[in-house]
């Protein structure tokens, strides 16, 4: 197995389906344009190739699908319940859930055990300004039909100052409630984030999260696997949440996160730009495939940051978060 001078070796995977999305998150995207036209991005068949050589060659245990939007592409009719098959440890699938309803008889067909869903207000009207599209009740019907067939639920939630501040205590009743877990992600500054005063006026860090919990409820941190994204804690009786610190408490030196992009590059770091084409390597036979790739992995766990996430230009709706 390939690993770096921090120990660090590849063991989840994110692949982004599509760089199209239905939203356009004012964090996430500047305007709502698709970011690649979709004769460049990879068949659902060269995906799940790529997936099946870096499960043998990088040791990838674990596989998120992520987007743009997943559920909005057809590849996902194919990947989804081919990824499944892998017999991987994990497979789960990030979406904004807009399109729950349509594609949940094919995602419980192939066994989907859990998934996260991206819900940043339980307010309609904040709803629609932050993704700039889509309806809130629509994603809530999608989540009750997920949760009632027995599917495990996460809910991510980007706290932004000057817009959902208001929910934090909201969206963790309604999670607390139902048996979900719920995901603060403090902001990054990706994109169109690293310029201008947007990153500064809206990011909320954990301390200060925490602060307005500990108005409602008591909790305790409790612990999490090492190579985990998010801090986690029990409110006791009731439940679980977590906080992924990128800037608080960054988890660069024990991240396992690799990342393909619907287009065929290859990124070890979020933090990092710098990309490898796998799109030759999907060319190769198996032996000659899996000597590339070894090469390209190398050179993508280079690209981790040591210890702090410095934020890129790398627009989260093509990387997939
Ligand atoms: N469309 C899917 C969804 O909404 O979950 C998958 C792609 S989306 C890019 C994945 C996650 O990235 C979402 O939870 C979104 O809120 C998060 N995200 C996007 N931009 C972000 C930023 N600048 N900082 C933190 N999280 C961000």
């Amino acid at each position: 197995m390939i690993s770096d001078s921090h120990g660090r070796t590849f063991r989840n995977l994110r692949v982004s389906l599509t760089a199209a999305c239905n939203y356009a998150c004012t964090y996430c995207v500047p305007d709502g344009k698709r970011l690649l036209p979709a004769r460049y991005e990879l068949s659902g068949e060269q995906l799940i190739r790529a997936v099946t050589l870096l499960i043998k060659v990088a040791g990838i245990d674990k596989v998120r699908i992520t987007g743009g939007e997943p559920l909005l592409s057809p590849k996902i009719d194919e990947f989804f319940p081919a990824v499944m098959r892998l017999g991987l440890k994990d497979v789960s699938l990030t979406t904004n859930g807009q399109l729950l309803a349509r594609k949940a008889a094919m995602l419980l067909d192939a066994g989907i055990r859990r998934i996260n869903i991206s819900l940043d207000t339980l307010n309609p009207n904040a709803f629609r300004e932050i993704a700039r599209s889509g309806d809130l009740a629509t994603v809530l019907a999608g989540i009750d039909l997920m949760a009632e067939a027995g599917v495990r639920i996460k809910i991510n939630m980007v706290p932004l100052r000057s817009a959902n501040l208001d929910q934090v205590l909201p969206l963790l009743d309604y999670c607390l409630k139902r048996g979900f877990e719920l995901r603060f992600i403090e902001l990054m500054k990706m994109g169109h984030l690293r310029a201008g005063n947007q990153f500064t006026r809206d990011f909320i860090g954990m301390d200060e999260l925490l602060g307005m919990i500990a108005t409602r409820y008591t909790y305790t941190r409790t612990e999490a696997p090492f190579d985990s994204t998010a801090i986690r804690f029990e409110v006791p009786g009731k439940g679980t949440f977590g906080i992924i610190a990128n800037e608080t408490e960054p988890f660069c030196a024990t991240c396992t996160r690799l990342r393909l992009s619907s287009n065929g590059k290859l990124y070890g770091c979020l933090s990092n730009n710098r990309s490898h084409w796998l799109s030759p390597v999907l060319e190769l036979l198996d032996a000659e495939a899996e000597a590339a790739l070894a090469q390209i992995l190398g050179q993508a766990l280079g690209d981790k940051q040591p210890v702090r996430f410095q934020g890129e230009w790398t627009v989260m709706k093509f990387i997939g978060g």
